[in-house]
């Protein structure tokens, strides 16, 4: 029924790639677009035979928004995964626009160069103006707001699991379960091991630039900003154990204090472990995670692009990872003028996704979800015009073919709060 274009061919789009060839009533034509081609042809390969999905594969340098319309042109599709980096979301959807047609992605707009002092200067007035420093804020996507809804055109923004099923989750709660949602604790656990001392279990630039910033959440209308890891938590989370748990800036906070009526305070929590906090100061301390290029020997190199060559592929941590995830939200609040609180969240095994699609969770738990977005927008079950989060949208569906994709949820009333 549809044609679609996926622009990336890393660990998240493998996955999403493997379940779109699952949801083949919906997904009949695919081309895979990358900067290297050979990991596309690889995993085309890897499917041929296991899919009725046609499956084609490009080149694309996503920077660039004309190689992009070029591509779309050319292939025709109805909508545009977008699974490359952040760095290239604004490029992504110029083309789209362009072209007319749908867009989707996993993750906020975020600049490659922090230093680039035209996006600084702006980056600085909002920092002033709403009060949080993250180097990533949806204004930059918000904008082209107008632009999709003039073309009749849907941009998807964060069909991932954070943001993205957690954006679900909350529009959920607020459909079936509140009159009125006062607090959303957004609980992002890993219990998985990969036996590395250090590695990380997504595009590491992405992971470490977020880790390693400020914390801040929403409270009574405003940001409160934090130091990196300042608020620390324990939770026992279900099916994993008793972790420690760190609050940080994420995204979906902007968006969930723009579209849920009311919500007095949303906190997001991350767990993460002795060895990978370590690490992280120490190479923070010595330079490594910086964006800012050096010389060395007549080169220019960027410190955390020097630092991902030296990691471990995230997509090669799978044969090794073993435990499991658990992310999802605690709500607070008010139903038939009785107080409730209530957590939906996901459990999802390491191990079972490495044998079903030879990724580890973290993978898995963002690529499903991306799947399952953009075949709502593709079958036009979703049609919300211009950019759209997805607690904007009716959760149901979306909500049953998590059920039926691979990452099923629990609605646990009364359960633990954060403190
Ligand atoms: P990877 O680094 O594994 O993959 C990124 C892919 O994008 C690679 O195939 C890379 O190509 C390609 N790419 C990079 N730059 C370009 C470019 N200029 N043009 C074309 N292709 C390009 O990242 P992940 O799969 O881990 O993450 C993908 C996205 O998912 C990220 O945006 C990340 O932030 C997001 N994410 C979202 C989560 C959520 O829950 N919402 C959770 C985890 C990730 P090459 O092979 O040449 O490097």
């Amino acid at each position: 029924m549809s044609r679609i274009l996926v622009i990336g061919c890393g660990g998240v789009a493998s996955v999403a790639i493997q379940k779109c060839c699952q949801n083949e009533a919906v997904f009949t034509e695919m081309c895979i677009a990358s900067r290297t081609k050979a990991k596309c042809d690889a995993l085309k390969e890897k499917l041929e035979g296991k899919t009725a999905v046609k499956i084609t594969t490009a080149q694309v340098d996503a920077d660039h928004p004309e190689e992009v319309a070029a591509l779309i042109r050319e292939y025709e599709p109805k909508a545009v995964l977008n699974l490359a980096l952040p760095y290239q979301d604004l490029a992504i959807m110029e083309a789209c626009l362009e072209c007319g047609v749908h867009y989707i992605d996993s993750a906020n707009y975020e600049p490659e160069d922090t230093d680039d002092p035209k996006w600084r200067e702006i980056y600085e007035k909002r920092c002033r103006e709403k009060g949080f420093s993250a180097y990533f804020d949806y204004s930059w996507q918000w904008e082209y707001n107008e632009k999709f809804r003039e073309k009749n055109l849907t941009a998807l923004l964060g069909s991932g699991f954070d943001p993205g099923v957690t954006s679900v989750f909350t529009a959920y709660a607020m459909k079936h379960y509140f009159d009125e949602i006062h607090t959303i604790d957004i609980l992002d656990c890993n219990g998985g091991d990969h036996g590395y001392p250090f590695a990380t279990n997504f595009n590491p630039e992405i992971n470490l630039r977020e880790v390693s910033a400020n914390g801040s959440y929403w409270e009574d209308g405003h940001w409160v900003e934090t130091e990196p890891m300042e608020i620390k938590r324990t939770y026992n989370f279900p099916q994993v154990g008793q972790k420690e748990m760190y609050l940080l800036h994420h995204e979906e906070i902007e968006s969930l204090a723009e579209h849920v009526p009311g919500v007095k305070r949303i906190r997001f929590f991350m767990t993460f472990g002795e060895s990978y906090l370590t690490h992280m100061k120490c190479l923070e301390n010595v330079g490594m995670l910086s964006t800012s290029p050096v010389a060395y020997e007549g080169k220019e190199i960027v410190p955390i692009q020097f630092l991902k060559a030296l990691l471990p592929d995230p997509a090669t941590l799978g044969p090794r990872t073993k435990g499991k995830t658990n992310i999802g939200c605690i709500y607070t609040g008010v139903k038939d003028g009785q107080e409730r609180t209530i957590y939906i969240y996901n459990v999802c095994d390491h191990e079972a996704c490495y044998r079903e699609v030879g990724s580890q969770a973290i993978s898995y738990t963002t690529g499903v979800p991306a799947m399952i977005g953009t075949a709502l927008v593709a079958l036009g079950i979703w049609n919300k015009r211009g950019t759209v989060n997805l607690e904007e949208l009716d959760p149901d569906p979306f909500m049953d073919m998590l059920n039926q994709y691979g990452l099923p949820w629990v609605v646990e009333e009364n359960p633990d709060t954060v403190g």
